[in-house]
């Protein structure tokens, strides 16, 4: 069971006031609140042992080597990765994301399909659609459904022996639909395509495994996860790292130079060049123990809770309507009230200290799909409660008289 009260206590921000009223965070699903552990990490960082990593001889820099390493393995043992040189530390979901379509590039001929969810963040459609334009590739969607689910019938149709690729969010940013991964993952390696799922929004609220899973790449923000912004995973199973190309050339990643020849180092370096976020990757580290500690079928229980008792209370508004009602979804609540503009309704309840989303949230197919400009979005954390749910709904009820 969560103690809310205990928790809270451990996010410095959650006692801030916007506007004079207590703050009610709820935008969670674009960036999550930063624990004092994780704040404590930074600051010892670059209080105590800040150094560059690897090949340093000095102390600090055998300090920072270390922890740095440490965090790739905590990270490694929490996807349950074989080796920790199957943990690429990136800048974020959206760079590991980036860094696999460009090593990609090299490996795609004209007239090959990868496949692509209708579901998906702007980050996991545009470096592709770039890939396409430099390789004659083709993209096909898998479609949505009017629940926020996808189309599986027509996924199974899209596969055939031209697939090389599929990538998917293992949940949606804007509607918090849980898509059926396994089945995606099982049915692309059936006709030998790859898999790339994007847990950008998943890892806060699941902990996956991706040796289970079977899954090809799986990339994810610490930022979303209690740690730091700048820094995220991308694993790579390593005959697949193995494959491709290094993305970037400079230091770090080579093995021996010469104007001659240059050879690559071994992973996971190779995917590594120049100086990383070493603070940002052992904050990424600490923030992951911190979720650890409180579980996460923990988190998983109690964020139900909340979206059942948000779900609940926000239907009985008048005129609300929720986008996105599978039954397997993660704590976000996609909405529109009448025709009002989200943006009109997120202004009013900032002023009352009520922090939420509006916008096509990075997904403008799924707007287009439901012909609306966007969607106000309320995400829950662990670290909310339904209390602050009354507020909101108390807030929303205060906006919609102000604007009908
Ligand atoms: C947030 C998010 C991203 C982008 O993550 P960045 O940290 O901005 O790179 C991609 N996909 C999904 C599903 C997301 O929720």
């Amino acid at each position: 069971m969560i103690n809310v009260d205990k928790i809270r206590a451990d996010f410095p921000i959650l006692k801030r006031t916007v506007h004079g009223k207590p703050l009610v965070y709820f935008d969670n699903a674009a960036t999550s609140q930063t624990p004092q552990v994780v704040i404590d990490a930074i600051v010892d960082y670059y209080s105590n042992y800040n150094a560059n990593i690897h090949r340093g001889v000095h102390t600090l820099s055998q300090e920072a080597t270390d922890k740095y390493e440490q965090a790739r393995i905590k990270i490694q043992h929490h996807f349950n990765a074989k080796e920790a040189y199957e943990i690429i530390l990136t800048a974020g979901t959206t760079d590991s994301i980036n860094r696999v379509a460009a090593g990609f590039a090299s490996l795609l001929n004209t007239g090959d399909e990868i496949i692509v969810s209708a579901l998906e963040h702007h980050s996991n459609i545009v470096p592709w659609q770039m890939l396409c334009e430099k390789t004659g590739t083709i993209l096909k969607v898998i479609p949505m459904l009017e629940d926020g689910s996808l189309n599986m019938e027509a996924y199974h149709n899209l596969l055939n022996d031209k697939t090389k690729l599929v990538f998917c969010n293992h949940v949606s940013n804007a509607l918090g639909t849980v898509n059926p991964i396994e089945v995606i993952i099982n049915a692309a390696h059936k006709v030998n395509a790859a898999v790339l799922i994007d847990g950008a929004q998943a890892t806060p609220h699941i902990k996956p495994d991706v040796q289970a899973l079977n899954v090809d790449f799986y990339v994810a923000s610490a930022h979303k996860l209690c740690g730091p912004t700048g820094v995220g995973m991308l694993y790579g199973k390593q005959e697949w790292l193995e494959k491709l190309p290094p993305y970037q050339g400079g230091g770090e990643m080579i093995a021996t130079v010469t104007f001659e020849k240059t050879t690559y180092a071994g992973l996971p370096h190779k995917f590594e060049a120049g100086t990383p976020n070493i603070c940002g990757g052992i904050a990424f580290g600490a923030a992951i123990d911190y979720l650890n500690s409180i579980g996460f079928d923990e988190i998983a229980a109690y964020e139900n809770e909340l979206l059942a008792y948000g779900t609940q209370e926000l239907l009985k508004i008048e005129g609300l309507k929720i986008y996105g009602t599978t039954k397997d979804k993660t704590a976000v609540i996609s909405f529109n009230v009448n025709d009002i503009h989200p943006y009109d309704i997120g202004s009013i309840l900032d002023k009352l200290g009520i922090a939420v989303r509006t916008g096509h949230h990075c997904a403008q197919p799924i707007m287009d799909f439901y012909k609306i400009p966007g969607t106000i979005r309320a995400s829950f954390s662990f670290y909310n409660t339904k209390e602050e749910i009354d507020v909101l709904v108390a807030g929303l009820k205060r906006a919609v008289m102000m604007l009908s």
